[in-house]
């Protein structure tokens, strides 16, 4: 009986040792304290052996003691054990040394026992006619036994917390230890006092499962389960095949890619099971494929993959489908291309795509002569300042979509910049009348505020010599070439050559000047006379001259329009007017108040200055009288913003100062405009004057205008006057002051006092 207890436990005693090697191949956070486990678990094994073979009641003694100590420390790392299973940290909860120090005190009183008998000692009993020892407790025992179920149920508390606490798909694997556990314990109370303690095995038993559970049981068990629903959550669709090509799984949303509700089919009218086979059977590639799929005759774009399984042997054992509905993403990355591409106001293309797309036009159309267009809006900014950016976008908008339904269909264009759209096309379609067909209605359509403001839409042409030049250079020739009539109403086409750039040249070199002309005095205000019926000196206007070092005297008319175009006029005008004010209290000073000045205010000055501010400032510092300046204001100054401009002649008005219409007739709607418009005098424009086919008509027109006027109590003024007859005729007809070459041309403000002031 003996040997063969001692048989089986040497068994168990290698089956442990066997585990306790596999622990350490592990890799699992829980390897460290199982590993103790299981050592301890064979120690207690060995002193079960001693306990059993010994004869000599000292050594039964002392291999009883080394069990119970060993006991002890096994409950201490399945104590550690258990909350690391459930994944707690035992020092939260426990003084760790104080069960390290009571398992200290009973392994220090249990080893002294083999010679003190204190807690327990051995006797004699026989078991099927063989002697072997068995337990013969005292009180004191007591102490070690409850140590040890303290340490029992504080494990059997925490799994069974663990078990509580966790998921219930977690629960068993707390439970099984817990069982395993308890019936560890039962069998130590049974086995307690018996010669034959069963119990040992149960600690080898105990210990193995444990190893399971960590190690293989639970793992192996989830794994599945939990892949399982990996699968079933996954956002792609998952078609498993065995062999033979017949359906394995398939996951969630596979199910609804393979379900008639959904019928997806190929162009042929194949359902997507029935495909996703066909290729699995067919083939014996693996791949990766956008298809097209349509369901309910909507195109859906299926990213589709196939993988085959093999096993150890490399064979085939099944196959399985991935297959990712990419519809939404495709359309999102197709928008987003878009977005990127097109202009979002306008849907043309944006200046990069237009230059990509041009580029290409001109290298598939190698044959036909090309013409580069760029539009740009004449004070594109001013629209949006004075009417709200939500006007400019309607102009901008109907200007797309005019040259979209105009300019022809073997074209490309785009909208290159804020205003600026540009347009490649082949000579034959060009004409230069492109633009003639938009009216100006047709630039505010879709609107619901009227807006009364004269768009002009310039257009620059670069006739595509030099077919390798970048498209942008292209578009800045064309762009250049507006530069050139920008500012005018009258052209609104310019064709870019090599005299452009040195016109800009010039022009860039004149805006360098302008300061040093103002500081160096080179720029000098001339005065013209106007005068009465019977040649009376009234006064005069201030015009602007450039006494250059270099070219001599430039006249207006070849600087302001470039000074206009880029708002430096406001310096020369606040420069002249400043010397028509000097003037005019040199005057006061000499007891001429009689004599006023007419000072120009360009059309730009509005937007870059307070006019109202500059006057009145000026005649409170010259100290002269308002009525002594007359103010030329053009209609085009006027056309911009009805409104306000109406607000700030009133409020110029009874500052006291004269204001002038200029110009008059010149513009587009000068008529239509005196009906808003109270200005103190009309000078009218010398066009009026010039050789017209039909004399008499033109007459008859300025007669009418005269007329007008006068209706109006308006008085008038006649520029550009030059004839005896013109003269004689205008006071004919009514007209109260005169302006021109017939009565004195502009001149040195030294030689008009001379003239004029004696
Ligand atoms: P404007 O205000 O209509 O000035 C009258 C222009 O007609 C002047 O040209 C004058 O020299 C010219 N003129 C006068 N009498 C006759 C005539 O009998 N026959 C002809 N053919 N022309 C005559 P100018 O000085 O060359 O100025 C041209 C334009 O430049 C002016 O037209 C005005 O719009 C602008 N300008 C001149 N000085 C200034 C200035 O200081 N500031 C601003 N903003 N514009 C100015
Ligand atoms: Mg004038
Ligand atoms: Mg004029």
């Amino acid at each position: 009986m003996k040997t063969l207890l001692v048989m089986i436990l040497t068994i168990a005693l290698c089956v442990i040792i066997y585990y306790n090697c596999r622990v350490y191949k592990e890799k699992h956070a829980l390897k460290k304290t199982v590993g103790r486990i299981l050592s301890i678990g064979g120690v207690i094994v060995m002193f079960n052996i001693m306990q059993l073979c010994t004869d000599s009641p000292l050594w039964a003694r002392f291999a009883l003691s080394g069990y119970y100590v060993s006991s002890d420390w096994l409950l201490l790392f399945l104590l550690i054990f258990s909350f690391e299973y459930i994944g707690k940290e035992l020092s939260k909860y426990v003084k760790k040394k104080l069960i390290i120090f009571m398992i200290a005190i009973d392994t220090v009183s249990l080893t002294l026992n083999t010679f003190t008998k204190h807690a327990f000692d051995v006797k004699k009993a026989f078991v099927a006619g063989e002697s072997m020892y068995c337990l013969d407790v005292t009180p004191y025992f007591a102490l070690h036994y409850v140590l040890v179920m303290v340490l029992a149920v504080a494990c059997l508390v925490s799994l069974f917390y663990g078990a509580v606490k966790a998921p219930m798909f977690y629960r068993h694997k707390y439970l099984l230890i817990s069982i395993i556990l308890l019936l560890l314990v039962a069998l130590n109370v049974i086995f307690f006092n018996s010669p034959i303690d069963i119990s040992v095995l149960g600690y080898v038993v105990g210990g193995i499962c444990i190893y399971y559970c960590a190690f293989v049981y639970t793992p192996q068990r989830l794994l599945p389960q939990t892949l399982f629903r990996v699968a079933e959550d996954m956002n792609v669709g998952l078609l498993l095949l065995d062999m033979e090509g017949n359906r394995l799984y398939n996951n969630r949303l596979g199910q609804q890619m393979l379900s008639e509700e959904w019928a997806l089919v190929d162009e042929r009218g194949c359902s997507l099971e029935h495909w996703c086979k066909e290729q699995y059977i067919n083939g014996t590639k693996e791949f990766t494929e956008d298809c097209s799929f349509y369901k309910r005759g909507k195109e859906r774009v299926l990213r589709i993959q196939l993988q085959r399984l093999k096993d150890v042997h490399n064979q085939l054992q099944g196959g399985y489908f991935v297959i990712d509905d990419r519809t939404e993403e495709i359309k999102q990355q197709a928008q987003e291309r878009y977005m990127s591409n097109h202009d979002a106001l306008t849907g043309f293309y944006n200046k990069e795509y237009f230059y990509e797309n041009a580029k290409r036009f001109i290298r598939n159309n190698e044959q036909s002569e090309l013409y580069m267009v760029c539009t740009d809006v004449k004070d594109f900014k001013m629209i949006n300042d004075f009417f709200g950016t939500e006007v400019g976008d309607v102009v901008l908008k109907n200007i797309a979509h005019f040259i979209e339904t105009n300019v022809g269909q073997n074209t490309v264009y785009g909208r290159i910049g804020n205003d600026v759209f540009a347009v490649l096309m082949p000579r034959a379609y060009y004409t230069e009348s492109l633009f003639d067909n938009m009216r100006q209605e047709d630039y505010f359509a879709s609107m619901d505020i009227e807006v009364s403001f004269p768009v002009v839409n310039y257009m620059g042409v670069y006739e595509v010599k030099k077919r390798d030049l970048p498209i942008s250079v292209m578009c800045d020739r064309a762009r250049m070439a507006i530069t050139k009539i920008k500012g005018g109403y009258h052209r609104r086409v310019a064709y870019y050559d090599e005299m452009i750039r040195d016109d800009i040249l010039r022009e860039k070199r004149l805006i360098g000047d302008l300061r040093e002309a103002i500081d160096e005095g080179h720029l000098q205000m001339y005065l013209q006379p106007q005068v009465s019926a019977d040649g009376t000196m009234l006064g005069a206007e201030a015009l602007v001259r450039w006494i250059h070092p270099e070219k001599g005297m430039v006249m207006p008319g070849d600087f302001i329009p470039v000074f206009e175009r880029n708002g430096l006029i406001s310096e020369v005008d606040k420069y002249i007017w400043e010397c028509a004010c000097q003037r005019l209290r040199k005057w006061k000073d000499e007891g001429r108040e009689d004599v006023y000045i007419s000072v120009n205010i360009s059309p730009k000055d509005f937007y870059f200055m307070d006019i109202y501010q500059i006057f009145t400032a000026l005649v409170r510092k010259y100290e002269i009288e308002p009525k002594n300046i007359k103010l030329e204001i053009t209609e085009t100054a006027i056309v911009i913003d009805i409104k306000r401009q109406m607000e700030l002649i009133g409020k110029l008005q009874q500052a006291g100062f004269v204001v002038e219409m200029d110009d008059f007739g010149s513009g587009h709607s000068s008529l239509n405009m005196l009906k808003d418009i109270d200005v103190d005098v009309l000078k009218i424009d010398m066009a009026f004057l010039a050789k017209a086919r039909d004399e008499e008509r033109s007459k008859k027109i300025l007669e009418m205008v005269v007329l007008l006027s006068k209706q109006l109590s308006m008085p008038v003024i006649m520029e550009g006057v030059e004839t005896e007859s013109q003269v004689k005729f205008l006071s004919a007809i009514g007209c109260d002051m005169f302006q021109g070459y017939y009565f004195a041309r502009p001149m040195e403000v030294a030689k008009f006092e001379e003239q004029y002031m004696r």
